[in-house]
Parts: structure tokens; C-alpha cells; sequence
């Protein structure tokens, strides 16, 4: 029987340690649940890194253990290979050229040595499990590697791979010392998945331009194989965010804010801490809407959530520095005994408190440098029951090509972004809910469930479609 194998850096588990033993906890990520319907089958398996160093092999052992209950196979990961792998070649060379900050880019050939070598790691546990003729989807930024990896081992398994993160012009991949070696590792799958057309035209350009290989109605002759690459933007759990919205809990964590914050409107931004997402420029903009509109001093208030993140990473560390500093310096120029212009939150928030606060907004700010697609936005439009609340969504968010109701900005321009914020909060009801209504039927119907089957039905026919030329 063919089996399907899903792999990505991270597994879709959180074990913590406490003094005296392990727990496991299933975490609820839109990646995890659109798969959880193919890795809880049958014999297919999730393989990824626990997020935990164990002490020795006996540890190794009972965790193995534990989670093979749960179709899931652990590849262990050193401290040094986090420290060179993680945080060096995938959060500092791959992560800001991919979302055009190349000014934070590092090229360090030992972060690439631990690159090739993790990479290496997670072939060698694929390879444990996986049969001649089975299906792999690897995921994401961490892994471009692994698909040619495994084809060379594998000649005849079906293996599509999914990139999370934006693809980039041919421009700033071409800065890359390992650019040709990245794109060859990405060509080994059968098909290749990018949230947007946008991000699969750079890098069929890139492939045209670095590797030589031509393409036709994207798909890329290599020696022997035809590779298929297509678009598929990623979707949310709807039904989940719209039960969470209606939950007793969500509507009494609300009840008690808006008792907190009397009449005061509500504009909501959530985000990890990274400087991709324009969090300091929302600040500004902020800023510039309570210079420019005094009459909404008072009125209006916004509630920021910032995940912390990544922070062993120099610039994230001092982004947080820069946010502090502006929330702390806007606060202390506007804020009158009653009323608190900005509400900051430095740390994460459960489901059903994030979903008060997506019932409690009515507009919500989504408006990053660069975002491969943001679930948030979609999380937002499924909250909102009752059709009234406005999306403010960058124009460089992978969100944008589909939510065209929302009012789409261009985030350095701090200018526009507070007008969009004025004219979200004037906007009539009527036009709320035609604008949401309508991000709503198309949320809906192109969910995380969707995406999913969408993807493994393509990957099935590039396979089908090579057997034919064959
Ligand atoms: N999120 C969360 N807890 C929080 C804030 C956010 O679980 O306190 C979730 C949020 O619901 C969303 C995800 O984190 O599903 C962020 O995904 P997104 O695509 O917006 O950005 P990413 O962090 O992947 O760049």
C-alpha cells in the first residue's frame, strides 16, 4: 500500500519539560489541522523536529515512543544544529532575502555546512519510512534541499513540495552564494507549491536564469522528469475561527474588555515579533491618524498583540526595542487619565481570547512589509458573524491577490495607511458587509481542507502526467 509522508521543520506537537516528566500537547496550527485528515491515516506519518533537546538515548527512546502513538516520527536536532541550521542559514540567510531584507542576510558557509548536513538528517529519517513508491510533501524554507535529496534515493517516489514564505525576484536570489544549489534541491519534487502566481513567476524566472531550464504553462523540463509548478493559496480552518467566535468564552473574555474599554472603537493588529510584518510603521501611522483626526483622540484605541519570536536573532531583538519605544513615547504624548491609545501585548493569547479580540475590533490591521500569506487576515473575516468590521491588508501580503474587498495599502506609506484607518472607522454598515460578506463566501470555500486536497490532487496528476510522456 502507498503511503503519504509529511514533512516540515517542526512536528505539529509541543512537549514541554517539567522537573519530573515530558508532556505532549497536539498544537492546533492551520498546517496541522489541514493535514491532520492525511497524516492520521493509515500508516502515513508526520516527520519533523520535536522542539526539544533530549538528554540521552534513553529519553530518545520514550519520546520515539510517545509519539508514534500519534503518526508522528521525531528527527532529533542538536543545540549547534538549531544555533546553525535554525537561526543561522534558515532565519538569517533564507528568511530576510525571501521577504527582501537583504540588508539582514548573513552568508556564512558553516550555517550552510549545517544546512546541507540537517537537511541530510531529515533525508535519512524520510528514507526510514518511506517506500519506493510513496508520496512525500515536504514543507518549507528549511527544507529546500530535501526534495532532490530523496529523489536520488528514491527515483520513482511522488514528492511534492509547499513553500510558506514569499519567493522573491530573481534579483535577490541571485545574491545567494548556494542560489544554483537551493533551486536544484526545490526541482526534485514533482510539483512545487507557491501561495501565489506572483511568487511561482519568480521562480521560474529564477530557474530560467540561474539553471538555464526553460518552462512552458509552468512546467520545467529537467533531465529525465518533468517538474509542475503551481499556485495554492492557503486557507484557515474556517468553521474552527467561526466556532471559536461564537463560544460562550470568546463572548465573555469580549463582554469584559468592552466593560474595560467603556465606547471606545477598537483597530486591531496581531503579529509575531518580525520585521517583516511593518509593525513599527503601523505605529507611525497611528500616530499620523490621531495627529491628523484629532476627533478621534479619545474615541478610538489600538490593540496591538506582538508573539515574541525568534528572539536569539540580533534585528528581532532590536525591532522589539523599537516597538517598545514607540508605543511607549505615542502612549505618553496622547493618553489622558481615561483613555490609552495603544494597548500593547508582548506574548501570545489562546485561541478563544484571540478570538474575543477579532469579535471586539472593528477594523483589523494587516499590513506587512512582505507575508508568504497571513492567516490572520483570513482568522479576522472568519470572526466576524455579523459581516460589520473593515480589513486594512497590505498590498505585499500573499492575502491580497485573493481579499480584494479589503482596503488594500501599501504599508511604507504611512499616509495612506491612516487615511485607510480614517475611512475604515467612517465606513457605512452597508458596505462593511458587502466588502466582508463577499471575503467571506470566498474564505469559506478555499480552506485549509481545500488547499490541501487541491495540492495531493495536482501532485497525482504531475506523477500521471510523467507516467504518460514516459
Ligand atoms: N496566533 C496565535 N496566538 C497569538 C497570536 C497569533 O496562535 O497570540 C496565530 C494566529 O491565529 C495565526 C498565526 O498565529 O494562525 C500567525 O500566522 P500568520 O500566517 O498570520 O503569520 P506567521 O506567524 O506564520 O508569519
Amino acid at each position: 500500500m502507498s503511503r503519504t509522508i509529511i514533512v516540515s521543520n517542526r512536528l505539529p506537537t509541543k512537549i514541554q519539560r517539567t522537573e519530573e516528566s515530558l508532556t505532549f500537547q497536539p498544537s492546533e496550527g492551520g498546517l496541522a489541522t489541514g493535514l491532520g485528515s492525511i497524516y492520521q491515516q493509515d500508516g502515513n506519518v508526520w516527520v519533523g523536529w520535536p522542539g526539544l533537546f533530549v538528554e540521552d538515548a534513553a529519553e530518545e527512546e520514550y519520546v520515539r515512543g510517545q509519539l508514534r502513538h500519534d503518526s508522528m516520527v521525531p528527527v532529533f536536532l542538536t543545540e549547534a544544529e538549531i544555533r546553525d541550521f535554525y537561526e543561522g542559514f534558515s532565519n538569517s540567510t533564507l528568511w530576510p532575502t525571501f521577504h527582501y531584507f537583504t540588508q539582514y542576510a548573513t552568508y556564512e558557509q558553516e550555517h550552510w555546512d549545517a544546512y546541507v548536513a540537517v537537511n541530510e538528517k531529515f533525508c535519512r529519517a524520510v528514507l526510514a519510512q518511506a517506500g519506493p513508491e510513496d508520496t512525500i510533501w515536504v514543507h518549507d524554507y528549511q527544507l529546500l534541499l530535501l526534495p532532490e535529496m530523496l529523489r536520488r534515493e528514491r527515483p520513482d517516489a511522488t514528492i511534492g513540495f509547499f513553500l510558506h514564505i514569499p519567493f522573491p525576484s530573481y534579483e535577490l536570489i541571485r545574491v545567494l552564494p548556494w542560489r544554483a544549489e537551493l533551486l536544484r534541491g526545490m526541482l526534485g519534487a514533482d510539483l512545487i507549491g507557491f501561495h501565489t502566481f506572483g511568487y511561482m513567476r519568480h521562480f521560474l524566472s529564477a530557474v530560467q536564469q540561474l539553471l538555464g531550464l526553460s518552462s512552458q504553462n509552468g512546467q520545467i523540463e529537467v533531465p529525465d522528469r518533468m517538474v509542475l509548478v503551481d499556485a495554492f493559496p492557503m486557507g484557515i480552518d474556517y468553521k474552527h475561527y467561526v466556532r471559536a467566535a461564537a463560544s460562550n468564552e470568546a463572548k465573555m473574555h469580549e463582554a469584559t474588555y468592552r466593560e474595560a474599554l467603556r465606547d471606545v472603537r477598537v483597530i486591531l493588529s496581531i503579529d509575531r515579533l518580525d520585521y517583516s510584518k511593518g509593525i513599527a510603521q503601523r505605529l507611525r501611522a497611528f500616530e499620523v491618524l490621531l495627529q491628523r483626526y484629532p476627533e478621534w483622540r479619545e474615541q478610538v484605541s489600538l490593540i496591538m498583540v506582538v508573539v515574541p519570536s525568534r528572539d536569539q536573532v540580533a534585528q528581532y531583538a532590536s525591532l522589539k526595542e523599537e516597538i517598545d519605544e514607540l508605543v511607549g513615547r505615542i502612549n505618553a504624548q496622547y493618553r489622558t487619565i481615561t483613555w490609552n491609545p495603544i494597548h500593547y501585548f508582548y506574548r501570545s493569547f489562546p485561541l478563544e481570547e484571540l478570538a474575543s479580540l477579532y469579535r471586539l475590533a472593528e477594523v483589523a490591521l494587516v499590513t506587512p512589509m512582505r507575508d508568504g500569506m497571513n492567516l490572520v487576515a483570513k482568522e479576522f473575516i472568519a470572526s466576524k458573524a455579523d459581516k460589520k468590521g473593515v480589513l486594512i491588508l497590505s498590498e505585499r501580503a500573499g492575502a491580497a491577490r485573493e481579499l480584494s474587498d479589503a482596503l488594500i495599502i501599501n504599508p511604507t506609506d504611512t499616509g495612506q495607511l491612516a487615511e485607510a484607518m480614517h475611512d475604515a472607522l467612517v465606513m457605512p454598515e452597508e458596505e462593511q458587509v458587502q466588502r466582508m460578506g463577499s471575503m467571506q463566501t470566498l474564505v469559506r470555500q478555499y480552506n485549509v481542507f481545500a488547499w490541501t486536497k487541491l495540492f495531493m490532487a495536482r501532485l497525482e496528476y504531475s506523477k500521471m502526467k510523467q507516467h504518460t510522456m514516459a
